[in-house]
């Protein structure tokens, strides 16, 4: 009787795992059926429209059909929904009502997921989309001197960019990141984690008291070759805490690019890099945090979805830590350090859709409103970047549409500060905002706070 007229679940969303072994993952006419149910059930809701560029493909698909409904759409006409979708989870985690336990059990990103892994597998992936997801590859090659010189001139000169657009499809107008010719790691190499030098490791330990917290910093692509002070600001925030910080003896992309591409073969070959690593730190007592959200999200739940079995994944997940929340888990603790120099006035923030969907609460909000005379206004829209959806040349123009209202809200709040813990996003707001006025990171906000950095203040 309770459930008469209840609509959608009310019931905590969970989550099944991918079951990417399971041979009917991968059987074609399997998945057309299940994209027609998922389809039908969002053509008799319409609740994510304003979402992503996703629903709208797929709603006008129904409406211009003969039928009006999901059966008049060309089962060919599948893949055009697919290919808007940038597995960013928030219709599943903030809008849908049919999510398990729901019995509809509708789980929209996965079945778009299982729809891009089968094109993968099938060769209908581009070049492009092979090489802008190669994190690792790239910024290794444009790191080194002199290609390092040449990526970032040729990135800046219009006349290559011209080319680029017509030959790879890479958006003549798209946001670029800079590369660093000297990593994050490299910088940091003192810090790197040893097992050869594990007596010294454990006079270090004797130094500091018994329960003094111990941290890895998983650098992340984008920190690593791309905004290295975002690592230094992340280094800086927690050594200012009096917290051991080190870096995984090895790191590789944590495989989200090549997941969001379908290929889920290379996120295996990555995973079993990374997890051996990752996993020897947690076992010598550390805790783990990235200062990009999407790394954060695909140890914390995308890897466990996908290998649910396998222990070293989930004890790296349990590990994994968004830096605001580990930092305002400090603070509950009495053990934050909030001996602030600096106010930071009005700060307009984008959160970041793969930390809102972490379901970790406003925590980077909560950290930042720490300091004296600080107020922080959430803006909850995506951005629009999403990875790769803001670099190319067929969905840029999607992407700085879904920026706009950001943008405007920005404008709105003439705020003395804006960012996004996701740095890209970021510089894609601050791209489509046009103004003087840079984006900042909140930890670099936290470090000019504290004082211990001049960096935008
Ligand atoms: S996961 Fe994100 S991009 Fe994909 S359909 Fe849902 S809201 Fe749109
Ligand atoms: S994903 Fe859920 S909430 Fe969104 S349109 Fe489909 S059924 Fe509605």
């Amino acid at each position: 009787m309770a459930d008469q007229g209840r609509e959608g679940g009310l019931d905590a969303p969970t989550r099944h795992p991918l079951n990417q072994n399971d041979p009917k993952f991968w059987d074609e006419s399997d998945l057309n059926k299940e994209l027609e149910r998922v389809y039908d059930i969002c053509h008799g809701c319409r609740r994510c429209v304003s979402l992503c560029n996703a629903f709208p493909v797929l709603f006008d698909l129904v409406d211009e059909s003969e039928t009006m409904e999901v059966d008049g759409i060309d089962v060919a006409d599948y893949g055009k929904v697919v290919d808007q979708c940038y597995l960013c989870d928030l219709c599943y985690l903030t809008k849908c009502p049919y999510v398990p336990p729901h019995e509809w059990n509708l789980d929209f990103p996965h079945v778009m997921l299982r729809a891009k892994a089968i094109n993968f597998k099938k060769g209908d992936t581009k070049f492009r989309d092979n090489l802008i997801t190669s994190t690792d590859m790239i910024g290794k090659l444009a790191s080194t001197p002199v290609v390092n010189a040449m990526v970032n001139g040729g990135n800046k000169n219009r006349l290559i960019r011209s080319a680029l657009d017509k030959t790879l499809g890479i958006h003549r107008d798209a946001n670029l990141p800079e590369y660093t010719s000297k990593p994050a790691r490299k910088q940091h190499a003192a810090l790197i984690f040893d097992p050869a030098k594990a007596e010294e490791q454990e006079a270090q330990k004797e130094e500091v008291a018994e329960d003094a917290p111990r941290v890895t910093l998983f650098t992340t692509c984008y920190c690593n070759y791309n905004e290295t002070t975002l690592a230094d600001s992340v280094i800086k925030i927690f050594q200012h805490n009096n917290i051991h910080v080190d870096l995984a003896t090895k790191e590789h992309c944590c495989g989200m690019p090549k997941l969001e591409l379908g290929d889920l073969k290379t996120v295996e070959m990555l995973k079993d890099k990374n997890i051996p690593a990752l996993y020897e730190t947690v076992m010598a007592g550390n805790d783990i945090v990235a200062a990009i959200p999407s790394c954060v999200l695909m140890f914390k739940q995308e890897l466990p979805l996908m290998f649910p079995d396998d222990e070293k994944v989930q004890a790296v997940a349990a590990a994994f830590h968004d830096p605001f929340k580990y930092l305002f888990k400090l603070h509950k603790k009495g053990l934050l350090n909030t001996d602030f120099k600096n106010p930071l006035g009005n700060i307009s923030y984008h959160v970041a859709c793969h930390q809102r969907v972490q379901g970790i609460g406003p925590k980077t909000k909560q950290v930042l409103e720490l300091v004296e005379e600080t107020t922080v206004k959430n803006i909850e829209r995506c951005s629009g970047h999403d990875g790769t959806y803001g670099v190319k040349s067929e969905t840029l123009e999607f992407a700085n549409k879904i920026a706009r209202p950001v943008v405007k809200q920005i404008k709105q709040q003439e705020p003395d500060y804006y960012g996004s813990d996701c740095p890209i996003a970021g510089k894609h707001i601050e791209h489509n905002l046009d103004t003087e006025q840079k984006a900042i990171h909140p930890l670099d906000l936290l470090c000019i706070a504290y004082g211990i950095t001049d960096k935008g203040a």
